[in-house]
């Protein structure tokens, strides 16, 4: 064991690694906890067509109602949950419930379009999970086109061959893939050509710049310009102003989704906004 000259500052440095991986295990515990007390609940964001503002589809996002703590952000559990694995049982947790009020929706004659899922980079890379989702499928009668995939570019082309097997086996079954949080990734586009994705998911960092003259208007000109060559839809994330969609309409953008309309919100305040049945 080495010793730090002062011999404070080791003993020191170490005692906060502990105290990091303490409250790691304790949040872990929490988890686990959280999940057998069903205090995980799932609301829902409309995605809304800047045409006609009709909904097109409802994207799930996970929410913890701590008995402590209250409302804890998925940016600070699901990360967590992914280093520890509790992704697992989380993720399964999170298609079951999302394919379950898919199906109650169906049933009850509303229609909300597709439900996103949002699937974690290490949960879309465990092997089962092609399985769990097929398995899900046929306990339920929900058809594959009511359900949409979410996940980001890092995380589809960190392991590009695993990617196209399990979205190709997918998407035969018409299930949909948007890449979420577009143009953050850092990635080449190649992956663009070779993997079958239906949506782009601009990412709210280039909404936010996107006021009249600036350049950040460009890149979210060019963005939509290559989806529709692509033949892809493309959704404006974390829209806030009327501005905004002003100005997203004039560019041509299909879809949004953000605050202007709705932020997340539960599933009877879903059926009460939007349902009006068809
Ligand atoms: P994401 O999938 O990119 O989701 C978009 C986030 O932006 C959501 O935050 C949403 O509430 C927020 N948002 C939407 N519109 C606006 C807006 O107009 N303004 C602002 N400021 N924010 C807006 P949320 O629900 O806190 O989720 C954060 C991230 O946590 C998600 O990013 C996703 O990566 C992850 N996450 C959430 N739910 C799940 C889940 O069920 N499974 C997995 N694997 N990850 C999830
Ligand atoms: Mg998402
Ligand atoms: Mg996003
Ligand atoms: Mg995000």
């Amino acid at each position: 064991i080495s010793k730090d000259i002062s011999g404070n500052k080791y003993t020191l440095y170490n005692s906060k690694m502990n105290e990091l991986s303490n409250e790691k295990i304790i949040i872990e515990n929490d988890i686990r906890r959280g999940i057998e007390e069903r205090e995980f609940e799932l609301y829902y964001q409309p995605k809304i067509n800047i045409k006609n503002e009709g909904i097109m589809g409802l994207e799930a996002l996970i929410r913890w109602n701590h008995p402590l703590r209250g409302s804890v952000s998925p940016d600070e559990f699901i990360p967590i949950a992914e280093e520890t694995g509790l992704i697992d049982s989380l993720g399964k947790w999170i298609l079951n419930e999302a394919i379950y009020q898919q199906e109650k929706w169906i049933n009850m004659g509303y229609k909300f379009g597709a439900i996103s899922i949002n699937l974690s980079p290490k949960q879309f890379k465990n092997k089962d999970i092609k399985t769990e989702i097929l398995l899900l499928l046929s306990k339920s009668k929900l058809e594959s086109k009511y359900i949409e995939f979410e996940i980001t570019e890092t995380a589809a082309i960190e392991s590009e061959e695993y990617t196209l097997d399990l979205m190709t086996e997918l998407t035969e079954l018409g299930i949909k893939f948007a890449i979420d949080d577009f143009g953050t990734g850092y990635s080449s586009l190649s992956y663009l050509i070779n993997l079958p994705f239906d949506t782009i998911k601009i990412d709210k960092s280039f909404i936010d710049n996107i006021s009249k003259g600036s350049r950040g208007i460009e890149i979210v000109k060019g963005i939509i310009a290559m989806a529709n060559s692509l033949k892809m839809n493309v959704i404006a994330e974390g829209v806030e102003t009327k501005e905004q969609l002003d100005i997203l309409r004039e560019l041509e953008c299909d879809m949004v989704q953000g605050y202007y309309y709705n932020p997340p919100i539960p599933a009877d305040k879903i059926e009460k906004i939007y349902g009006i049945k068809k």
